[in-house]
């Protein structure tokens, strides 16, 4: 399949506008870019690094809305089921634009940009000697990813620290740079208020304490063992499938191990033989597998206790 010319046309001009050190590449499968290592070609994928990120996303965040092409922002792809057919328009990946901005610790915040992949962040605070982020250690995701997700585990979320975040909202005639502080109310389970937003989400701060760093580095060591040792990392996934609901009484994950859907196969698309909430890819599944078999598994569950199975993980192009 050909990238449109309207698609490279804009490509071309931003980067030579903003020049720098951009990575452009067409019909780009997605395959390397989730962690489920399935999904088609995307029609252009595009990562800035450096400097220069934040300009040039504005400039081609503005030339793709005029354009009417839709851009698809990836943080760490750790989240997503990208189909089989790929994505249409552009994905810019966040993933070059890393690290610690340094701009707010004077405000007692550390503030890392989108790109900064969550256990490097909490690596840094560990270093750093504050405590808060250590909940982040081990999961496969960004910065940015996880504020979009309100990312959560071990009894703590995204919402809990985040102080501020600077995004470019696209939604409107030109995009627009803005700073805003964390609202906890506008947060709730998996749910943030970027998602009722087109908005790049280019850094977060957080609120932090200060600690010992060896026992913040022993905390962060455990839940990369328990993560380790539940299996999560044995086989491409996206973690867990499906929400919990506290209207169901129990995890999800336990509800479907005790109807026997361990082990169910679709394809290479199997439900983790150790876990009820886990599909894994056993090598060559494709994204119609894996779709099919959490259908296949909210069924299941619908007909034999009533309950409807929320997808936590997102469905991205056709
Ligand atoms: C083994 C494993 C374990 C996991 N464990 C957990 C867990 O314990 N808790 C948990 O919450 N999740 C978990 N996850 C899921 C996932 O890692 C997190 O939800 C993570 O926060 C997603 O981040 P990402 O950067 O990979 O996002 P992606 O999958 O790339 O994107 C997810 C969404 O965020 C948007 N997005 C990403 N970056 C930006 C940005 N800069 N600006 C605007 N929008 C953006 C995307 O457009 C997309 O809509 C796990 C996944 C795996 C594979």
């Amino acid at each position: 399949m050909k990238c449109p010319e309207n698609i490279i046309r804009i490509v071309e001009s931003c980067t030579k506008e903003h020049p720098g050190d951009i990575e452009v590449r067409y019909n780009e499968p997605m395959t390397t870019h989730s962690s489920f290592r399935t999904g088609g070609p995307a029609d252009c994928w595009i990562r800035p690094s450096g400097e220069n990120f934040p300009a040039f996303a504005a400039a081609l965040l503005a030339a793709a809305h005029a354009g009417h092409i839709p851009v698809f922002v990836l943080g760490g792809g750790s989240n997503i089921l990208v189909a089989d057919a790929g994505i249409r328009g552009i994905v810019l990946d966040s993933g070059g634009w890393t690290g610690e901005t340094g701009g707010k610790r004077q405000e007692g915040l550390l503030e890392f940009r989108a790109g900064t992949s969550l256990d490097a962040a909490a690596e840094i605070a560990a270093e750093t000697g504050l405590s808060g982020l250590e909940f982040l250690a081990g999961i496969p995701g960004s910065i940015g990813g996880a504020v979009w997700m309100n990312a959560r585990c071990y009894g703590q979320e995204i919402a809990d620290v985040l102080a501020e975040t600077e995004s470019i909202v696209f939604s409107g005639s030109a995009p627009e740079c803005t700073r805003q502080s964390a609202d906890k109310a506008e947060f709730s389970y998996k749910r943030s208020p970027f998602q009722s937003r087109d908005a790049l989400i280019l850094s977060a701060s957080f609120h932090l304490r200060p600690g010992e760093a060896p026992q913040i580095r022993a905390l962060m060591d455990s839940h990369r063992r328990d993560r380790e040792a539940k299996g999560q990392y044995r086989y491409p996934s996206a973690g867990s499938v499906f929400k919990n609901n506290p209207d169901f009484g129990k995890p999800t994950g336990q509800i479907i191990d005790e109807l026997g859907l361990c082990g169910l196969r679709t394809g290479g698309a199997q439900v983790a033989p150790w876990h009820g909430n886990f599909i894994i890819n056993t090598g060559g599944a494709c994204a119609a597998d894996i779709r099919a078999l959490i259908d296949e598994v909210a069924a299941r569950v619908k007909t034999a206790v009533g309950f409807d199975l929320e997808p936590e993980i997102l469905f991205v192009g056709h």
